[in-house]
């Protein structure tokens, strides 16, 4: 029970019922780390809310006590995100799993913190819509709008921001907010200071979503996707930049190192050739679609592309796409036992080429053993590094490593995370990325709404 006195936690109880709150400590265990490398640090408490109302007492109630609140989505977080490094109560939310409304003529959807991407697109199969934001993981949707979340399809269909329409969040002394107003899910709007846009990549710290109004795509009529494998990084990423700059609509273009295409093969019995390698995937009627892939064929094969290998059928371009999302354990399969550290870099389309190019090269060089992959249709790739958790020395080798890949893309004009948030290892390079004024007015930003420093505490600032 850590921490919190036998009154508090019968109070927790009062709340949400005694079944719904745990202070075992391998329950507390199980939430006090994500899928990274940092170390678990427990929760002194979970509950298990129910509804709004629950989540909105139990904020008050913490917060009245001067009790840390670390929101627990699916726990597939790779910054360390939920780990509790004050303790506290974890209020792991995936009990409220309902999809509340369905709004098809417009687009639009009202979902619960605990439904997955996996939930909504298979409750949406028969409608013609879908949800195409795609960590690799099966994440909550709310987790996802709480880490600023992308993927493989970010490239044609935008990130979590540009996807949220509306937030209800309780905000940490229990009060409840509607980012964008009550209900309301317009598509565009020049109402007052951008709220959602707040929340959204607010990694915990600033209050729990409770609700998410989401913005649907139509399904598109035709796909059809492809592997090419490359002589060289150099002609991987320079075809990835001039398909873009030939402005090819493409919706997904992947790239992996020769690395992690020989880890895929192996865990995920595919038979790519062991290159540096694109998975693309296009999107639109029949014609559209023979029209990108010639033009992308060109553009590839000018640049000395290998073999271009088509997967047309729906059985294969799913084969193709779980193997890349489960290009993590892929990796972490090299060395069974160790943890993954995911770099998480972003740089402007054009500076792609030498970063990466940098990047493999440094790797070689530092002796770790790491592969690299990446959405570089939007300039953001990772090199999955793994560590030995035992291995103090290895684990400075790796932050040492990450670190100075993040401030080459801080040089390069980019970010130091385009997806995975900043959780608690980037908070330095945060703070080379923003400056102080940055810094400052976030830190304001944080201390108006969590006056008490009580909500996620350690994490983003
Ligand atoms: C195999 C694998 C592949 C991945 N691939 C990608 C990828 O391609 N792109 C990508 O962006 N990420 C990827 N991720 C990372 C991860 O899936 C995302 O960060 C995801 O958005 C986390 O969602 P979650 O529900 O698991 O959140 P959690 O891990 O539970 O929490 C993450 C953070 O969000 C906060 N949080 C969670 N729910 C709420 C809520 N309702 N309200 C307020 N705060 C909340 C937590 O406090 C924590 O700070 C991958 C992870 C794995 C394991």
């Amino acid at each position: 029970m850590g921490k919190l006195s036998q009154g508090f936690v019968e109070a927790l109880k009062a709340l949400v019922g005694s079944p719904h709150v745990s202070t075992a400590a391998a329950v507390r265990e199980q939430h006090g780390h994500d899928e990274s490398m940092h170390r678990c640090q427990p929760p002194d408490a979970v509950v298990w809310p129910q509804n709004v109302e629950q989540v909105s007492q139990l904020a008050a109630l913490c917060y009245g006590h001067g009790v840390p609140i670390i929101p627990f989505g699916t726990g597939t977080g790779v910054e360390g995100g939920v780990c509790a490094v004050q303790g506290g109560v974890c209020i792991n939310l995936t009990h409220m799993d309902r999809i509340l409304e369905l709004n098809p003529d417009d687009f639009s959807v009202v979902v619960e913190p605990g439904v997955t991407r996996k939930a909504l697109n298979a409750h949406l199969r028969d409608s013609g819509l879908w949800f195409p934001v795609d960590p690799g993981a099966d994440a909550s949707l709310c987790g996802m709008v709480a880490t600023g979340a992308s993927g493989t399809n970010a490239v044609h269909y935008g990130t979590m921001r540009d996807n949220v329409l509306n937030l209800e969040v309780v905000l940490p002394d229990g009060r409840l907010l509607h980012t964008a107003g009550p209900g309301r899910y317009f598509r565009k709007s020049a109402a007052g200071y951008n709220l959602t846009g707040l929340f959204v990549g607010s990694e915990g710290t600033l209050g729990l979503i409770t609700a998410a109004t989401l913005r649907l795509h139509p399904a598109p009529e035709a796909m059809v996707a492809a592997t090419c494998a490359f002589p060289s990084i150099q002609a991987a990423v320079d075809s990835t930049v001039h398909i873009l700059q030939a402005a090819v609509p493409v919706a997904r273009i992947e790239f992996l190192d020769d690395v992690m295409m020989d880890a895929c093969n192996r865990y995920s019995k595919l038979n790519c050739r062991v290159a540096p390698t694109l998975f693309l995937e296009f999107h639109g009627s029949e014609q559209a679609l023979a029209e990108q892939v010639q033009r992308t064929e060109e553009i590839t094969q000018h640049n000395g592309a290998y073999h271009f290998s088509w997967a047309k059928n729906a059985e294969e371009r799913s084969r193709l796409w779980a193997a890349r999302h489960n290009a993590w354990y892929a990796a972490l399969s090299l060395r069974p036992g160790s943890k993954g550290y995911s770099t998480d870099v972003c740089v402007p389309i054009s500076r792609l080429p030498e970063i990466l190019v940098q990047t493999k090269e440094d790797l070689k060089a530092s002796g770790l053993t790491g592969t690299i992959t990446g959405h570089v249709g939007d300039g953001n790739f990772h090199c999955i590094l793994l560590v030995d958790p035992e291995d103090p020395e290895e684990l400075l080798r790796v932050k040492a490593f990450a670190e100075q890949l993040g401030r080459r893309a801080l040089a390069l004009h980019g970010t130091c995370t385009g997806e995975h948030g900043i959780g608690l290892g980037k908070r330095q390079l945060l703070q080379e990325e923003v400056g102080a004024v940055g810094m400052e007015t976030m830190r304001q930003l944080k201390a108006m709404l969590d006056p008490r420093g009580l909500m996620n505490p350690g994490k983003v600032l």
